[in-house]
């Protein structure tokens, strides 16, 4: 039986592209510099997928930010303001991805969103009336070439024409079907070239296909393949799909010419049931059975008995990833702190590729159970887990509606928070972090080697958390923050301090461009032992009469951040992490903290594809899960929340049941659209809209600012609406968060100043 993978991670074992990238963007290294990194790194991965026996083995699944974006430039969706710069293609595409404010202009980034329900963000394509969508970039042939060079036969991977209109952004009065006919002509081009650089097969990823279809996406799916696959010639065409099943096109896509269908068997509820239904016999099925996104090993048994049934199924069977392997870190290798019993459990992105191997001579051995390591894996999966904890158990058990209720309601608490705070209209605050300098992350490093005592480390964080305080009240903020600089990241920061959770040293998963994560496993039953907070709440408070937020990560984000147990439901796990940051809010509150951010980023990412999943598979324990760590407050204390990204249109009751006091969330990327829908469902809680986006280095001018809250207030009641960025700002340097602060102070000051005319 063959073996496929859908994409291998890019950034690299020790995050080298990442390096390599920042450098470039810094003018450190030239672009030949860069690209010498990334040849190096696609050389690297491809030798690795072959030396492991992978008969597929992806290409142009690299990128130097996103495919996505690499896709639109590939296909000329280059909008005007970025060809004006007139950069080099690799900067035009990086002034895509991050903005561009220099000599030859200034234009914002194109938006960036969360890819499906994953961590991973891609750039929004933007489609305008003078896009005139053609095949005029080279870099999947380039890479096919290049890994042909080193002798290795690869199967190029290019996101295909459904997904890319699905997710582009249409200028006012265009949609899908105004580009269609193009996109279908360009990826019969790229079939076309495919053919005469003799690949053997070509990859199109389509998981847009597996979220809910109307006939009409389903129409559009099938019109445009039936142009592109006609003019396939000797390379034949896999449809990739994944993150779920393809229940509403399978009939459709099994009637189309493809040669391979690739459905997701791991997160595809249906997807058994559809093949078994019928599997057209002129296709070869790519079953995606070893799970893309989580880092636990698969049971042998269980793949091989799914195996056995889809031959029975299918003559023509290839065993493949559930998606790409994007998702989950390099490799156990880098992994010198984790036990072999802990690892024992796990299977990372080069483990994974020995798991297809191994599983795929399995299904040709007719000894398969007497497998040395077949029953190796077996008797793991048979022991008693580790790091079980039956007090934490029970008080899960234990709890009822009254432990998800606080109490007044929200009408009661605002009045009598307006009372206790006595805040200007229109507060200002920010989202907690501030820039992560390099001082900031040396010193992490130096007293995570031990070499400065923990009273330096200490000592160092006070004198930023001070200069912070004393920065916010210069430029006039109204609520303030400490800072974060004791947090590397905002789930791993609490991790480490709650039992239950275990930590890579290099586990490293992209989220976006040049970002890296290192999600934390949990491994266990989840309890909190002590504060974890406190002190730096408590310090930062003394030092100024303002209100600082205690800043605290949510359950559900902390849950959807780390790589979750697949030994016990999402929902028993996300209560016991709410039981212990709950402790955490309680002791805030009694040390005299008035307002705590409870972030809730990562809640809306989780949310499922399919609408007729999203309460019972979802939302009916993440919002009861959010609302059980803050229940217990008084009214006077003030509950923040905060979410990236503004894509929770459809879920505005869901959001306001989190009962939380204020939520901020992203908005100045998606042109403010959700303050329509917030209007329209009479959102009650009070909201910060960001005014500007972190996620680029340019500085918002205060008139920017200004008309953002102009807008913002058109929609908004005056009485609810605070003023803040968009997200932390850990990524960004001190040289524009001063700035750009004192732009939004002034611009709330200036608004103020006319709202009480
Ligand atoms: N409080 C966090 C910060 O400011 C929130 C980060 C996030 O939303 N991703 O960094
Ligand atoms: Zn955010």
């Amino acid at each position: 039986m063959l073996t496929s993978v859908i994409g291998y991670p890019r950034i690299g074992a020790n995050r080298e592209l990442k390096f390599a990238v920042q450098k470039y963007w810094r003018n450190e290294i030239t672009s030949a510099d860069l690209q010498q990194t990334a040849s190096a790194l696609r050389a690297e991965h491809w030798k690795k997928q072959e030396a492991a026996g992978i008969d597929l083995i992806p290409s142009n699944d690299f990128s130097f930010y996103d495919n996505l974006l690499d896709t639109a430039v590939l296909l000329n969706a280059v909008p005007q303001r970025y060809q004006k710069l007139g950069l080099a293609p690799l900067d035009t595409m990086f002034a895509m991805a991050r903005g561009y404010q220099g000599e030859k202009g200034d234009v914002h980034a194109l938006p960036m969103k969360k890819w499906f329900n994953t961590n991973y963000h891609y750039m929004v394509p933007e489609l305008e009336a003078g896009t005139h969508l053609a095949l005029t970039g080279t870099k999947p042939f380039d890479e096919f070439t290049e890994a042909k060079a080193l002798g290795i036969q690869t199967k190029p991977v290019v996101i295909g024409p459904f997904t890319f209109l699905k997710l582009a952004w249409y200028a006012e009065g265009l949609s899908s079907h105004d580009f269609a006919a193009d996109i279908a002509a360009a990826y019969a081009d790229i079939l076309g070239k495919f053919a005469k650089l003799g690949a053997a097969w070509v990859q199109f990823d389509e998981p847009a296909l597996v979220k809910d279809l109307t006939a009409e996406d389903t129409a559009l799916f099938a019109s445009m393949y039936q142009t592109i696959l006609a003019a396939k010639g000797s390379t034949k065409v896999l449809l990739q799909t994944y993150f779920g099943d393809i229940r509403d096109c399978y009939q459709t896509a099994a009637a189309l010419p493809f040669d391979g269908i690739g459905l997701d068997f791991v997160e595809g509820s249906r997807s058994l049931a559809l093949v078994q239904h019928g599997f057209p016999q002129d296709k070869t099925l790519f079953a995606g059975v070893i799970n893309g996104r989580n880092i636990w090993k698969s049971r042998c048994r269980d793949v091989l008995d799914l195996l056995n049934t889809l031959k029975s199924c299918t003559k023509q069977l290839v065993l493949s990833t559930s998606c790409s392997l994007l998702h989950v870190p390099y490799t156990l290798k880098n992994e010198p702190t984790l036990q072999d019993s802990q690892k024992a459990y796990f299977a990372f992105a080069e483990e994974k590729l020995a798991e297809l191997h191994h599983l795929a001579q399995l299904t040709e051995n007719a000894q398969a159970q007497q497998d040395k390591d077949y029953l190796a894996n077996e008797a793991l999966f048979q022991a008693q887990r580790p790091g079980s904890n039956p007090a934490v158990r029970d008080k899960v058990a234990g709890l009822t509606d009254k432990d998800f209720t606080r109490k007044p309601d929200f009408a009661e608490r605002e009045k009598i928070q307006k009372a206790e705070f006595k805040l200007p209209l229109l507060p200002t605050t920010t989202i907690g972090s501030f820039p992560q300098t390099k001082e900031v992350k040396s010193m992490r490093a130096r007293h995570n080697k031990g070499e400065i005592t923990d009273q330096e480390y200490t000592d160092f964080l006070k004198k930023q958390i001070a200069d912070c305080i004393a920065l916010q009240e210069d430029i006039g903020l109204d609520v303030l923050v400490h800072g974060e600089f004791e947090r590397n990241d905002m789930v791993e920061y609490f991790g480490d301090h709650l039992n239950g959770f275990l930590f890579t040293q290099n586990g490293w998963v992209q989220s976006y461009g040049s970002r890296c994560v290192k999600p934390p496993i949990v491994w266990g039953d989840v309890s909190r032992s002590c504060p974890i907070t406190v002190d730096w709440a408590v310090y930062a408070q003394s030092l100024t009469k303002k209100p600082v937020k205690g800043m605290l990560t949510g359950p559900v984000t902390i849950l959807n951040w780390s790589f979750p147990r697949e030994d016990i439901p999402r929902r028993d796990s996300v209560m016991q992490i709410a039981l212990a940051i709950r402790e955490e809010v309680m002791d805030l509150e009694a040390h005299g903290i008035r307002i705590i951010q409870i972030d809730e980023a990562a809640l809306r990412e989780k949310l499922p594809l399919r609408k007729s999943d999203w309460h019972k598979e979802y939302l009916d324990w993440a919002i009861p899960a959010f609302r059980l760590v803050h229940s217990g407050v008084k009214a006077s204390t003030q509950i923040h929340t905060h979410m990236c990204y503004s894509e929770f249109t459809d879920i505005i009751p869901d959001i306001d049941a989190m009962d939380a006091d204020v939520i901020s969330f992203e908005a100045s990327r998606s042109d403010l659209k959700i303050l329509d829908a917030l209007a329209a469902a009479h959102f009650r809680t009070e909201t910060g809209p960001g005014v500007y986006d972190i996620h680029s280095p340019r500085v918002p001018s205060e008139k920017e600012i200004t008309d953002a809250l102009h807008k913002m207030l058109t929609k908004l009641d005056c009485q609810k609406l605070w003023v803040n960025p968009d997200c932390g700002l850990k990524t960004r340097g001190k040289a524009e968060t001063e700035p750009s602060l004192r732009n939004l102070t002034a611009a709330a000051r200036a608004v103020r100043k006319e709202l009480q005319q």
